[in-house]
């Protein structure tokens, strides 16, 4: 049984959340999941006592409800944040395993919101960093430092081009270098999880920015060639600090 009376929301509220789940398992009704979702999953970024709590009930839901789904995935996506409810999380692990398989059947049928889910399942995986970081790779900038000789480089992964490159204030990217993609057999880890996956689905741009982020660049100040994931990782790590307080 969850002991509600320390389940706090984002608004340091205790009753609310129980309600608004007795209220969405009877009827799928907009409002309820809306408040729900704002109560749970704070600016998109922060999760608090009852998002844990409501872990399992949404999980059990997400199979008939998409909105269960997708604010069980908004979770977990965030569950490496800072949020002091480890022994929570610890508790949610064969929830988060079903959610796993669930977002994970959901994804094989190519959705059009493939890369929450996406991103979700990441979580789902504890691969918080990447659940936080990932876009669609249309127009994405991962500022890196150069590991030799630590200038900033900016790597450029979208439609017009995958790049690392200086970025001037006054001339735009300058010294442009093409990026080294990471063949799927030289992919390990998560990476060849996620390019794998999305292989799978049809996701070509996803797959091949994949290859691309787990791949390597050129520095343009020394010439010497990083593994863009590793730099990029290490200097992403998810923050510990301004965790708002309710
Ligand atoms: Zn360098």
């Amino acid at each position: 049984m969850t002991d509600w009376d320390r389940m706090y929301d984002c608004q340091g509220d205790t009753e609310r959340v129980p309600r608004l789940l007795d209220q969405v398992e009877r009827e799928d009704d907009a409002e309820a999941w809306c408040e729900l979702r704002h109560r749970l999953v704070l600016e998109d970024d922060w999760v608090f006592p009852a998002s844990f709590a409501a872990l399992p009930r949404l999980v059990r839901l997400a199979g008939t409800r998409g909105r269960a789904r997708e604010l069980a995935g908004a979770i977990v996506r965030r569950a490496g944040c800072d949020h002091g409810c480890e022994d929570l999380l610890a508790g949610c692990a064969e929830t988060i395993s079903a959610l796993d398989g669930l977002l994970d059947r959901y994804l094989r049928t190519r959705p059009s919101d493939y890369l929450p889910a996406f991103r979700a399942l990441l979580g789902a995986r504890g691969q918080y960093h990447w659940a936080a970081v990932l876009d669609d790779f249309a127009d994405d900038f991962y500022p890196v430092d150069c590991p030799h000789c630590g200038g900033e480089t900016t790597i450029a992964i979208g439609g017009y081009g995958r790049c690392s490159a200086v970025r001037d204030w006054d001339l735009g990217d300058v010294d442009r270098r093409e990026l080294r993609p990471a063949s799927p057999e030289e992919l390990t880890g998560t990476g060849r999880w996620m390019y794998a996956t999305a292989s799978r689905d049809g996701e070509q741009v996803l797959a091949e920015g994949v290859a691309h982020l787990f791949g390597r660049a050129e520095c343009p100040r020394c010439d010497s060639v990083f593994s863009i994931a590793e730099e990029y990782a290490l200097a992403n790590l998810p923050s510990s600090g301004d965790y708002p307080s309710v």
